[in-house]
This record gives structure tokens, C-alpha cells and sequence, in this order.
């Protein structure tokens, strides 16, 4: 699931790396590359329009942040519009005020109703719920058959007609089922319908009837996520037949391209409650709209860190450092030493590399980075008067046998980070002249 989406994003991601800033025709491709990369995911047409219009939207206006470069700040306005079309906060079920939750589940045949049923109650009992189930699929061969067990695989009860009281009515089982579980005390009732290959009125009107009979709590229409753009006229079908108010995507193991997981809410504007990923009966988890988001962008922690560095990055002394390279300030040593600490602040740098997309190249050069290197910087520029470290090109050779002397370093210590001071300067007034802020300038290796 996702695995094509993922690699054609983290490929549109990898175009803009090194960028200083994203003119208009960076932000086009990006966003055509995004359009191709849903599309190609079998996402439904409106909503790769609208997802594409507000990323191109963001990216543009999109504030300089100093601690994200262009490339991190698309991933992040992408992953924040991700996380919007798949439903935005993750929606709980809702439980009764009084008297037992009802709960039904529609959808076609095969979408794994049954299965998921099962594991909704297991999800249930294991959250101190006692549930029953309703067998109200009364068409299908088997259904009650295998309804029954599954509920004996999860240990929960199944209330279903009697057998040889004919074919049996489903809406008179459903309304049955409700006294049945007021009486045994149980608390929520998961009431299965029929399904049919094909949507059909007959089947619609059915589901119709028992929700009308049962009044529950929630509809959720249940979908099979491998079926693609199918899913979303389905979606549709029932959404005019039968009304619902949540989903659950099956079948999310699959190698499904992930299309109806990233259509559904924005077509129905119904929110994809439940996810069900597996024959086991524990393959079920509530959906986390944020951490669907993460896994289709396969960046590891990489929003945590976008988080953290915002979070630590001192935005007020980056932009009184950029503002002094624009006016033709000069950058001392103790801004240097400032940006150093900036860095530190990070965390470990190597860790923060390693939460980074596409940065196998860096984290190589980082593998053995010492974070001790910060301490003996900083102790050599405390060692440094005032007026070298306002101005380095005075550091000559007497002083820097000084320097190396009053911080117990060797001159070659003292030399090296004179040079890379320069190299950080260098890189930052040209980066000031590109009009981005600088951010982690003159790092140690
Ligand atoms: P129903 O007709 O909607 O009740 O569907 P079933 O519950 O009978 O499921 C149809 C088939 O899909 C069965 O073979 C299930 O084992 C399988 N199935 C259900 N859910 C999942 C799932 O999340 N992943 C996988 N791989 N198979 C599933």
C-alpha cells in the first residue's frame, strides 16, 4: 500500500534539495509532480485538483523559516494537506447516552464486513467494552455461519435467528437484537448487514430498514481499500442509500495504490474511522489521519524533527544574523559561536540526521561527528579577546599561539576553526545575497 506514492514523492522531494528558494517554476513542477503521483495512486480527480491547488497555494506563500529549507517546507505543507484530505483529527466512536451503542456496518459483499465485525468487537471488549454481534445477513449463505465464527474467535457472543425460522427477517433480528442485548447487559450491539457483489436497491433498502428500526449510533460503511477508484462511487451509492457516518478501509495489507484511502473523506466528506489490515483478528486499529500521513511520506520521524528544529531554532537571532549580512554587517566569531549553539540545541545531531529524508549523504559525513567538537570551539573562542572575535582577520600567528595556549588546544585546533569560521562566513553572506536566512552554517565534520 502507498509504496509507488511514497517513492514518487520522496522523488519530487529529492528535485528540490539544495534549493536556496522555490521560484515559481520550482513549485510548479513540484506540483505537477504531486498531481502525477496521486493520480498514478488512483486518487479520484477532485480531490488531486484541490490538493495539488493548496499545496501550490502554500508552497508560494510559504514564510522563510529559519530553520526549514525550501525542500523541508514542502515536505511539510504535503504532509499537513495529506493529513487534511485523509480527515484532519482522528474521529472516536461514538458511544450512547444510555442503553447499548448500536453500531452498523454496511457495504458490499467480499468488502470483509464480517471479518471486521469481529474485530471491532475484539477492538471493543478490549477496551472494557462487552459487545454483542448481530447476524442481520441473512441473504449469503454462510454469513451467520461464519459470523458465529468469528465471534467465537474473539470471544464475543453472536445473537442471530434461530435456525429453522426460515430465511428470517433481517430487521425484525436487528430490532430483536437491541432488546436481547438490554436484557444480557451488553453495551454495544455491532449489527452485520447483507452486502452484494454489485450495489443494488434491494440491498440498499434492506440496510435502510434495519438503520431506521435500530436508529444507531454510527453507520459505518465498510469498503475493501483494494478495489481503488471503485471505492469512491461506492462510497457514493451508499452515502445516497443508506447514509453513513464513518468508513473502515479494508484490506489495507494489500497492494492496493492507496487511492480510496486518500479520496473517500474528501468525496463523501465522511471521515475513515476504523483501518483493517489483515486475516488477523487483531489487524485493526483506529485511523490516525497524521500517522497515515507519515507512513505515505515514509520519512521516519521526519515531522518531529521539522517540530523540534522550529521549536529550537532561535528564529529572532537567525534573522538579526541575516539582517547583518544584508547590510553589509560582518559575521563574527560570536555569532559563530551562537549559530553553534543553535545547532546543539537540536539534540544529537546524528539522531536528528537520521529523522531527516534524504539525507544518507550527510548522515555518512555525520556518522562520526562529535558533539565534544562544540565544546572545544567554543572554548577556543572564549579564549579570544573581544576585538578578535568582533574582527578575526587580526588573529596572526602570536595571538593564535595565545588563543591555543589559554584553551589548552594545539595552534593547529586554533588554525582550523579560524579557517572554517572563514568558509561559514563566506557561505553566509552568499546565502544572504541569495535572500534565504541562513540556518545550520559552518557545521563541524
Ligand atoms: P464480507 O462479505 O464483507 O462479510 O467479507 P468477509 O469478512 O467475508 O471478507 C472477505 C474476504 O476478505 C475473506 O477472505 C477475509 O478473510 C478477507 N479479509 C477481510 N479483511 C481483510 C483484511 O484486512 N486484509 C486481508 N488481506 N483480507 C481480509
Amino acid at each position: 500500500m502507498f509504496a509507488t506514492l511514497s517513492d514518487r514523492l520522496a522523488d519530487t522531494f529529492k528535485n528540490l534539495r539544495g534549493k536556496g528558494r522555490l521560484s515559481e517554476a520550482d513549485i510548479d513542477a513540484t506540483a505537477r509532480e504531486i498531481r502525477i503521483a496521486l493520480l498514478e495512486a488512483d486518487v479520484a480527480l477532485p480531490v488531486v485538483k484541490e490538493f495539488t491547488r493548496a499545496v501550490k497555494e502554500r508552497a508560494r506563500g510559504a514564510e522563510v523559516s529559519g530553520a526549514l529549507n525550501p525542500a523541508q517546507q514542502v515536505v511539510k505543507i504535503v504532509n499537513e494537506e495529506l493529513v487534511a484530505i485523509l480527515g484532519g483529527e482522528t474521529r472516536r466512536l461514538r458511544y450512547a447516552k444510555s442503553g447499548p451503542t448500536v453500531i452498523l456496518l454496511a457495504g458490499l459483499q467480499g468488502a470483509g464486513k464480517t471479518t471486521l465485525a469481529a474485530k471491532l468487537a475484539k477492538w471493543l471488549k478490549d477496551q472494557g467494552k462487552s459487545p454483542v454481534l448481530v447476524a442481520c445477513d441473512l441473504q449469503r449463505p454462510n454469513a451467520v455461519q461464519q459470523l458465529q465464527v468469528n465471534g467465537e474467535r474473539v470471544g464475543v457472543p453472536v445473537f442471530a435467528p434461530e435456525p429453522g425460522n426460515g430465511t428470517g427477517d433481517p430487521v425484525a433480528v436487528a430490532t430483536a437484537s437491541l432488546e436481547h442485548a438490554r436484557r444480557t447487559l451488553h453495551d454495544v450491539v455491532i449489527v452485520d448487514t447483507a452486502g452484494r457483489l454489485g450495489v443494488d436497491a434491494e440491498m440498499m433498502q434492506q440496510a435502510a430498514d434495519i438503520r431506521d428500526a435500530v436508529r444507531p449510533d454510527e453507520v459505518l460503511f465498510v469498503v475493501d481499500a483494494m478495489i481503488g477508484q471503485d471505492a469512491v462511487s461506492t462510497a457514493q451509492a451508499f452515502l445516497d442509500g443508506v447514509g453513513f457516518d464513518g468508513v473502515v478501509l479494508t484490506k489495507l495489507d494489500g497492494d492496493a495504490r492507496g487511492g480510496a484511502a486518500l479520496s473517500i473523506r474528501g468525496i463523501t466528506d465522511r471521515p475513515v474511522m476504523f483501518a483493517s489490515s489483515g486475516e488477523k483478528m487483531t489487524d485493526f486499529d483506529v485511523f490516525h489521519p497524521d500517522r497515515m500521513a507519515s507512513r505515505i511520506l515514509d520519512m521516519g520521524d521526519v515531522m518531529t524533527l521539522i517540530e523540534q528544529a522550529e521549536k529550537a531554532f532561535d528564529s529572532e537571532k537567525a534573522l538579526k544574523a541575516a539582517e547583518k549580512l544584508g547590510s553589509g554587517g560582518d559575521f563574527t566569531l560570536d555569532d559563530f559561536l551562537e549559530q553553534m549553539q543553535q545547532v546543539r540545541k537540536l539534540g544529537s545531531l546524528s539522531s536528528i540526521l537520521g529523522m531527516l529524508p534524504g539525507m544518507g549523504q550527510m548522515r555518512e559525513q555525520l556518522a562520526d561527528f562529535d558533539e565534544r567538537s562544540i565544546d572545544r570551539i567554543q572554548a577556543v573562542i572564549q579564549s579570544m579577546t573581544p576585538a578578535e572575535r568582533a574582527d578575526p582577520t587580526i588573529i596572526n600567528g602570536s595571538r593564535r599561539a595565545r588563543i591555543a595556549k589559554g584553551c589548552g588546544q594545539t595552534v593547529s585546533d586554533v588554525n582550523q576553526l579560524v579557517d572554517r569560521f572563514f568558509e561559514a562566513r563566506k557561505m553566509m553572506q552568499q546565502m544572504a545575497r541569495g535572500g534565504g536566512i541562513p540556518g545550520m552554517p559552518g557545521m563541524p565534520g
